[in-house]
């Protein structure tokens, strides 16, 4: 299959098939990666928007459940999960002129989508700042420098000479996911761009005071006492400049825990003085898995780490990954893999 890169790198493009795609109605499918965060529901409603606005017929589609304090965003209600509804969500890929995958880069990371995803003979348009992007679109937009897929949807209205078709609606959609990923601004993705844009964004009629109480001041008292675990979980090895923090499912249960309540405990580990890399496992029985997430400071890459040894990867400085062993097997792989990052993480 010819691959169409839109800009490679961002900077070199041919929007210009887009463009006539768009030209007339299409039923169109936007879709993103299993267990959204801000990034992947930000960016997928403000391209719904925008696409309602040009008036195509499209419809997001999620592979599962996203965390609560995303369900306040504009059109969240119309969001089909795939877990809930298979048939309904199978039946509006087949029938897609157009699939758009926001926020990912390979089809195994859409979950139980993924199968049907592979199968639906049509044209699907990749937008995405993950490392190492597989082939399966015809169009990708893919930019491993920029700050998140929300302000890769801002460039690509952008590029298509609609800037002037941001309501505030799709203002603040771009607005919580590039907040997200960049950890409010300051993640080394910010660039003077990022700034430019979210400066836009306010102007266009995000409130960004309020997407910030929305997304962040959400806790509940059993959300704060189940961070009181993670911080007496948290381990440090001093010797590898690590941090880490186990989640037992036993631990989980006992706090009440829902979605998106371990949103964040990773970074707590990256806050010590001279930690270069965190990481979380979370114990998940229901999947029979340990969900990993990793982060670190600086050269060390947590895409390579997980990629090699935990069936993950992400970005340079964040990345996710998961395990089949029990918790403390995990924690023991992990621990014994450390000693030959010694060097990279003692640089
Ligand atoms: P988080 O730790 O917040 O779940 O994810 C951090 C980053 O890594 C996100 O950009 C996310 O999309 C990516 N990521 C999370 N889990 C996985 C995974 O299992 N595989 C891959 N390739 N990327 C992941
Ligand atoms: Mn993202």
């Amino acid at each position: 299959m010819e691959v169409r890169w839109l800009f490679v790198y961002s900077q070199t493009m041919n929007i210009d098939e887009i463009k006539e795609l768009l030209s007339s109605p299409k039923n169109i499918v936007i879709t993103t990666h299993k267990n959204p965060d801000g990034d992947a529901i930000g960016s997928s409603l403000a391209l719904l928007h925008y696409l309602l606005s040009l008036g195509h017929n499209a419809l997001v589609i999620t592979p599962n459940e996203y965390p609560d304090f995303l369900k306040w965003m504009p059109g969240e209600d119309t969001v089909l999960k795939y877990n809930g509804q298979a048939q309904v969500a199978q039946s509006k890929i087949k029938e897609a002129d157009l699939i758009f995958t926001l926020d990912f880069n390979h089809l195994s990371r859409s979950g139980d989508m993924e199968d049907t995803l592979a199968k639906a003979n049509t044209t699907f348009v990749m937008i995405d700042h993950h490392q190492q992007p597989d082939s399966y679109a015809t169009y990708v937009y893919s930019d491993t420098e920029m700050s998140s897929t929300c302000q890769m949807i801002y460039h690509f209205i952008e590029k298509l000479d609609d800037l002037d078709k941001i309501t505030p609606e799709i203002a603040s959609c771009i607005y919580v996911g590039i907040m997200t990923d960049t950890g409010s601004f300051r993640f080394r993705s910010t660039t003077s761009k990022t700034h430019q844009v979210v400066a836009d964004l306010i102007d266009y009629g995000a409130d960004n005071t309020s997407i910030h109480e929305r997304v962040y001041d959400t806790n509940t008292l059993s959300r704060l006492q189940l961070k009181g675990v993670a911080l007496k979980n948290l381990k440090v090895l001093q010797e590898y400049s690590t941090a880490y923090i186990t989640m037992s499912q036993k631990e989980l249960d006992q706090h009440n825990f829902k979605k998106g309540d371990t949103e964040g405990f990773v970074n707590i580990g990256l806050s010590i003085e001279g930690i270069k890399f965190a990481v979380i496992f979370i114990e998940n029985r229901k999947e029979g898995i340990i969900k990993i997430s990793l982060r670190s400071k600086g050269d060390f890459s947590v895409n390579e780490f997980s990629r090699s040894h935990f069936e993950g990867g992400g970005h340079h400085n964040a990345a996710g990954g998961k395990s089949n062993l029990s918790l403390s097997d995990t924690v023991g792989k992990f621990i014994s893999i450390l000693p030959s990052y010694n060097k990279l993480l003692n640089q």
